[in-house]
């Protein structure tokens, strides 16, 4: 498979020197291949999607909501396709790819419902024949980049709350995940939207970064990604004022009170912890569980992780498929390997899966002390962490120890504990008794390092306006 960028309503092959491959999880093998963008490949996205901007951001709020409720519909006919080139790129099976199709047709729908409503503010004057107002304006050029991990959900987040706003985008979604990308690419097309409203590149991230933060022509950064990264280009977007969404890493805290039906807790964040193999942002990692049930809730847990059906994602009986790369896989046995040298019990998995591709054993560790690198660095993959907690105070205290605050989860039936674990728990979303950290219509994003902004809800949308105040007087 040969896959192109798209500029200007174009699919065309990028011009640079680099031809690069896409690689299975599954197998390790090639499955497609690109040649990268040129920096006038990215002056051309660039230069379109600012022209573009200068009719859709005149275009009826009406008509943007229509074309996006398109989009919807396009996608929601390639499911199947999707769904598949999903699994194929980035090895999530095929039953979670197809709701990642869903939810982000859900995406586009949402951002066109509200499209409709994204009302200004009229301020009450102090004289008589003075009209003010708060008018909310788009951005304009927006520059977006998107990881790998949810490969269809991020790509429609960023570009249906542009649209959406009256915003124009060019996004560079992840070099791995290229032909996800250029299926919603295809759905946006053959939706109608304007050319150039939407353009994806794909090439060297450093530079295609340099290129798009730089640009006099882009107004605002949206960033889904690693913590290092989005501090970069939060700071190079800052040099060039230009504003700036952030969607960071995470080390998502569970707090497990003794007053929980534990079978059924494990199972839920077993359920959670392994989808996409631990591939996600929001991915319960550091279980903070009550002195007096972590034996048992720990015995619930391994026993549940031990029955994750780890195999070819494309399997219709598979749980669990690879990691996406070779280097996830060192990543995560490093992690596991410091963890043991320090003292960690392992108490299910621990290494790779012999074959061909990445896959590695649903892992759980069990810890006495935070001394191994694995309580302060992201895993990001299958990997659960066991920690043993007191009080309340304790419990808090350790989920606020780190500089992440993405997403936390709570479970306690007491109604005084689970108010305090809401409120002083210090994250973007806190899921009490729930695990659902991220729908269309909520908004999300980090504390601390995990992030600056939303995506998501009213406040997502919101971040791609900003305000005018008008002030009308009667002087002429
Ligand atoms: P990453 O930071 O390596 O890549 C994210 C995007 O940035 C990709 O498009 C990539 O090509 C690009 N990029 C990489 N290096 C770059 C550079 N030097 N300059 C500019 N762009 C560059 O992240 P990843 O490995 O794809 O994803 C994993 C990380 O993303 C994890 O930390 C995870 O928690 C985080 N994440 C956060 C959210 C969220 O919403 N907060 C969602 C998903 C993933």
């Amino acid at each position: 498979m040969k896959y192109s960028q798209y500029i200007d309503g174009e699919f065309c092959g990028g011009t640079g020197e680099e031809e690069l491959a896409v690689v299975s999880p599954a197998t390790g093998q090639e499955i497609g291949r690109y040649q990268a963008a040129s920096q006038n490949d990215i002056a051309q996205a660039i230069d379109c999607a600012h022209r573009a901007f200068g009719s859709w951001r005149k275009t009826s709020a009406t008509q943007r909501s229509e074309l996006l409720r398109k989009v919807a519909n396009e996608m929601r006919l390639d499911r199947d396709l999707l769904s598949r080139q999903i699994t194929a790129e980035l090895g999530k099976p095929l039953y979670e790819a197809q709701k990642e199709v869903d939810v982000a047709a859900e995406m586009f729908e949402w951002a066109a419902e509200e499209a409709r409503r994204l009302y200004g503010r009229l301020i009450p004057a102090r004289a008589p024949g003075i009209q003010q107002f708060a008018q909310l304006e788009p951005y304009g050029v927006v520059a977006g980049f998107s990881g790998w991990n949810a490969p269809a959900i991020t790509p429609s987040r960023k570009i249906s709350a542009a649209l959406a706003a009256g915003c124009t985008i060019v996004l560079k979604p992840s070099e791995e995940t290229i032909g996800v990308a250029l299926l919603i690419a295809q759905a946006i097309e053959r939706a109608g939207l304007p050319r150039g409203t939407v353009n994806m590149v794909f090439g060297d991230p450093a530079s295609i970064a340099d290129q798009l933060c730089t640009s006099p022509m882009v107004s605002m950064i949206t960033f889904t990604g690693g913590t290092d990264v989005g501090k970069q280009l939060g700071a190079k977007a800052a040099l060039h004022m230009k504003k700036a969404t952030l969607e960071l890493g995470g080390h998502a805290p569970v707090v497990i009170w003794n007053d929980v039906d534990i079978d059924k807790v494990a199972a839920a964040c077993v359920a959670t912890k392994y989808r996409n193999a631990g591939q996600v942002c929001t991915s319960p990692t550091r279980f903070l569980i009550q002195k007096d049930i972590f034996d048992a809730f720990c015995e619930r847990f391994v026993t549940h992780a031990q029955t994750v059906r780890v195999m070819d994602p494309l399997e219709s009986q598979a749980q669990m498929g690879p990691l996406k790369n070779q280097r996830r896989l060192n990543a995560i046995d490093g992690l596991v390997r410091n963890a043991v040298e320090s003292g960690a019990t392992l108490l299910a998995g621990g290494s790779a899966i012999e074959g061909p591709g990445y896959f590695y054993k649903p892992t759980v560790l069990a810890l006495q002390d935070q001394t191994a690198d694995v309580c302060r660095i992201e895993p990001f993959g299958p990997v659960a962490l066991m920690i043993p907690v007191e009080t309340a105070d304790e419990a808090i205290a350790e989920a606020n120890a780190l500089p992440f605050g993405l997403a936390a989860y709570a479970f306690t039936n007491n109604m005084k504990l689970a108010y305090r674990f809401a409120n002083e728990i210090q994250s973007g979303v806190v899921c009490v008794n729930e695990l659902q950290a991220s729908l269309p219509e909520t908004p999300f994003g980090g504390y601390k390092d995990s992030g600056l902004g939303s995506e998501g809800g009213v406040e997502g949308l919101r971040e791609f306006l900003r305000v005018k105040c008008v002030r009308q007087g009667g002087l002429v």
